[in-house]
């Protein structure tokens, strides 16, 4: 199929798209396409004014800061997933953009487009709310940061105006005191996974957990920081007895939902051995970087 008649922009200048935003109503800015050309084609979007991005160099960059990484809204995945720099100070962002569909996919799909589309199984939402990243967005009338958890409001919904974008998100950069796993599990190489498990644990020089960031798809209708719910879980040792606690002790948080051909309690079971295969992998990663 083919998409309904619209009108296309194609800023050259940062100014030219805030003012574009400004004018129009009934707006979309497309980034890489790989969600909305298929919505458009499918006749589930319509557009009266598509704003192209691509045309604008400066939004796509990754950036070292202090103490955080900032990456602009059009770094394509494969960019993140093969930085140098994310690999060392935000390992966890890098390799869970390796994950994302396939290769075409994550060279022409954005952060800035994964994160605005709020996908409930995507990768990069699901890592903006674990690691409490924070989100740049820009209108002509102002700049503003939230939070990753301000930004999201549920599924394929966030905080954007009408007249506003993303241009770039800050993630806070790891300890060498951290290790960190991305566990997923799809039916075929490429889908989206049905859970995901994104966790960093900090530990101190004596192995004593400190720290716990973790975040799951797939156990309530979007991504959800869980750390909150392992602070009694932390300024202890690493045992199998306190992962099965901890994972027990999550698990009891989950809202997980029946579809016709996954069930709440399919969703469940995956998310304590993804849980479990993931501190184990934390932990073992921890002692060999010590050595
Ligand atoms: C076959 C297939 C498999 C896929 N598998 C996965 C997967 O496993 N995991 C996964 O996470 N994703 C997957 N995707 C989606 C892919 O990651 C997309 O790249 C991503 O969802 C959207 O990025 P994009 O740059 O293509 O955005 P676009 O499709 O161009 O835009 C998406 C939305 O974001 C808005 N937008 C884009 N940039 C901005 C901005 N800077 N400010 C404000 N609004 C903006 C657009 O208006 C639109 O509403 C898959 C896609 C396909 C086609």
């Amino acid at each position: 199929m083919k998409p309904a008649a619209f009108q296309y922009h194609q800023p050259c200048t940062m100014q030219d798209l805030l003012a574009l935003l400004d004018q129009q109503s009934g707006t979309k800015m497309i980034a890489g396409g790989q969600s909305l050309a298929p919505m458009m084609n499918m006749r589930m979007a319509h557009i009266e004014q598509l704003i192209d991005i691509n045309q604008l160099p400066e939004l796509a960059f990754i950036q070292d800061g202090q103490n955080q990484v900032m990456i602009g809204a059009m770094t394509r995945h494969h960019e993140v997933a093969s930085s140098d720099l994310l690999q060392r100070k935000c390992p966890l962002l890098a390799y869970a953009a390796q994950t994302i569909g396939h290769y075409v996919i994550r060279q022409r799909g954005t952060i800035g487009g994964s994160l605005c589309h709020a996908d409930p199984a995507a990768q990069m939402p699901l890592i903006a709310l674990t690691l409490n990243a924070h989100f740049h967005i820009k209108s002509i009338q102002q700049d503003r940061v939230i939070s990753a958890a301000e930004f999201f409001q549920g599924a394929m919904t966030t905080a954007l105006q009408e007249n506003e974008f993303l241009y770039s998100i800050a993630y806070p950069c790891f300890s060498n005191k951290t290790a960190w796993a991305f566990e997923m599990f799809n039916r075929r190489h490429g889908d989206y996974a049905i859970v995901s498990v994104a966790l960093s644990v900090e530990y101190d020089d004596d192995e004593v957990i400190r720290n716990i960031r973790i975040g799951l798809n797939g156990v309530a209708d979007f991504a959800h920081d869980y750390s909150l719910d392992c602070a009694p879980f932390l300024n202890q040792t690493f045992s199998e007895k306190w992962l099965e606690d901890l994972s027990q002790h999550l698990m009891s948080q989950f809202l997980p939902f029946d579809e016709e051909r996954i069930s709440a309690s399919y969703r469940l079971d995956l998310a304590k051995t993804l849980i479990t295969k993931a501190f184990q992998r934390v932990h073992v990663r921890f002692l060999k970087d010590r050595g």
